[in-house]
């Protein structure tokens, strides 16, 4: 007798409860599921988000004992973010066409891997910009993917799938769950027994008010691209003039991690004979916008008097010393961006 072999369908898959329940739903009638978990740059740098062995992603994949994969969604992710179709959330998210840029490598996985079908933890009106019911369908249809999305946590607010229609998934068994309340999903979750699911919290940079602001002011000032990116996330930023950024470390660690994101002809500060922040200044500069450099670098030092700091370009100029007072609060912060 010839085993029938098993639906395949891919998932993709965030870690948070919700995504982990509309696997388990699926997995439960017999589907084999792998789950697709999706890097940017945006992504916060936190265990819940990284492929690593040992974050909370890769976790939830092991206890439900599906495969998992992680897919990075390269620089032309960076160009949907800079012009999204659709426009942006309340911060610099271009919710709807990130989905579409995901759901589109998301379809390219599944047609290489033999996958009949999509499963999501979305959930009808949790999100404002991405999960009400005309967005929902404007993604999957972008994204070539009509009908071949299943969300079991909703999936009974929505026409029946292909899935559910090829009778692959048994719409009887399928969730009506809306809004943003987290409660069915809790007790679903007990009632699974799943106890090891993270926080949710926002994961995604762009949804963040202070992120934000740093990204729109690269996107209209900067040169974009990785390591400017990777920037953003570290220290006090610093927009002095169109054409100079500086940005100070906070502690040891981010004057290393500044250093090491630095490209040539990037200018280093530090202060001399103190300990103090590091800093380093992008763009065209003069006389006037290193010494204010230097002052702000001074302001952060431990002494209120006139401090010596030292300035090269990078990768190995000639080291100066500029000798400065420290610049007053209320015009550096003027500048903090
Ligand atoms: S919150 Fe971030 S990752 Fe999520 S859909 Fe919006 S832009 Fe994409």
């Amino acid at each position: 007798m010839v085993k029938e072999s098993k639906i395949k369908a891919v998932a993709a898959f965030s870690g948070g409860l919700d995504s982990i329940l509309a696997v388990k739903i699926v997995m439960d009638q017999g589907v084999d599921v792998i789950a697709l978990n999706f890097k940017s740059f945006f992504c916060r740098d936190d265990k819940s988000n990284k492929g690593s062995a040992g974050s909370s992603i890769n976790r939830a994949a092991g206890h439900l004992g599906v495969e998992f994969k992680s897919i990075d969604l390269g620089n032309d992710y960076l160009e949907m973010v800079r012009n999204p179709k659709y426009g942006y959330g309340k911060n610099v998210n271009p919710c709807i066409d990130c989905r579409i840029f995901e759901f589109k490598a998301v379809k390219k996985i599944m047609n290489e891997i033999g996958a009949a079908f999509v499963i999501t933890g979305e959930v009808l009106g949790q999100r404002p910009m991405s999960q009400h019911r005309r967005a929902l369908y404007l993604i999957e249809k972008a994204a070539g993917l009509e009908g071949f999305i299943l969300r079991p946590l909703s999936a009974k607010l929505f026409s029946p799938t292909i899935p559910e229609k090829k009778g692959w998934v048994n719409r009887d068994n399928l969730l009506d769950i809306s809004g943003r309340t987290r409660k069915p999903q809790i007790d679903l979750a007990k009632q699974y027994g799943i106890i090891d699911y993270p926080a949710p919290a926002g994961g995604c940079l762009l949804t963040d008010k202070y992120f934000s602001t740093r990204l729109r002011d690269l996107f209209k000032f900067g040169k974009i691209n990785s390591k400017n990116i990777e920037l953003l996330k570290v220290g006090r930023h610093f927009r002095i003039s169109d054409q100079f950024k500086l940005i100070v470390g906070r502690d040891e660690q981010e004057n290393q991690r500044i250093l090491n994101l630095s490209e040539k002809g990037d200018l280093f500060f530090e202060p001399l004979e103190l300990s103090g922040p590091s800093a380093l200044g992008k763009g065209n500069y003069d006389e006037n916008i290193k010494e204010l450099s230097a002052k702000i670098i001074a302001r952060y030092t431990s002494l209120n008097k006139q401090v010596k700091v030292l300035f090269k370009i990078l990768p190995e100029s000639k080291e100066l010393v500029l000798n400065v007072f420290a610049l007053e609060d209320t015009k550096s912060k003027k500048m903090l961006i």
